[in-house]
């Protein structure tokens, strides 16, 4: 689903990653994690195509990120890749069905026909009963499942989601991770950039940023918990 092989990108003078390689299979749901201005927001906007690299690879979904203009960008990523931010992002003042069905204005169906598959999507979410609420009507969590439902309603292969729980407490932050468990189950590639340690160690894979490079994760195996040389 996502390659890169030895990106590099630079903003003047500071190098906001340096030579990262890394692959995440079709189907994978994993943590980009590591602290403050190790790199993680500058490898989404890689992973997402809403930058390119200084130097290196990036494919995504088998195309070759550096050879498309940007019209195929434009399009890879409305097609391919959903996206989750903190911030939620939601039109102010617009009802949750009309938020989340502005989500396929680029795949182009009909106006009844964004509706329809919006109120689906919301369904899914959980949130068919919020169909006229706006925005400041709705909690914080109700707010991110409405983002997630505008990220999903064109069935993207691939969702990334920025610090999705950064806003929310903790109750409502644990029900948008189940959210993109199921999505995840339901075969959605799914990519959570986090700095919670805690989030991260809650998913199957974590890769982990370090000053603009991916570092192994620090593994406090006890040796007591190797039983021929297998752990247990
Ligand atoms: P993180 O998301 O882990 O906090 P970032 O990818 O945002 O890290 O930033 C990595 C480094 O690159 C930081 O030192 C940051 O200050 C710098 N950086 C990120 N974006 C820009 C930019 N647009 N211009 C200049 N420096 C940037």
């Amino acid at each position: 689903m996502v390659q890169l092989v030895d990106v590099s990108k630079e903003y003047g003078e500071v190098a906001a990653l340096r030579g990262v390689s890394m692959d995440i299979e079709y189907g994978e749901l994993v943590g980009i994690v590591g602290p403050s201005g190790s790199g993680k927001s500058t490898m989404l906007n890689m992973i997402g195509t809403l930058d390119r690299p200084s130097s290196g690879t990036v494919s995504i979904a088998g195309h070759d990120v550096l050879t498309l203009t940007d019209k195929q960008l434009s399009a890879l990523r409305a097609n391919v890749i959903g996206f989750v931010f903190q911030q939620f992002h939601l039109a102010a003042g617009v009802p949750a069905l009309d938020n989340v069905a502005d989500g396929l204005l680029y795949a182009g169906p009909s106006l009844r026909e964004r509706r329809r598959r919006a109120y689906e999507a919301l369904e899914r979410v959980g949130l068919g009963h919020r169909l006229g609420h706006r925005p400041h009507e709705l909690s914080g969590g109700e707010r991110q499942r409405v983002a997630i439902a505008r990220a999903v309603v064109g069935g993207p292969r691939l969702l990334l989601a920025d610090e999705p729980t950064g806003n929310l407490d903790s109750r409502s932050g644990a029900g948008v991770m189940d959210l993109l468990r199921e999505l995840h189950a339901g075969g959605t590639t799914v990519v959570v950039i986090t700095h919670d340690r805690d989030i991260a160690a809650s998913l199957p894979r974590q890769v982990e940023m370090l000053d603009g490079l991916v570092v192994d994760p620090v593994d406090p195996v006890d040796p007591v918990d190797i039983v021929d040389g297998a752990r247990v």
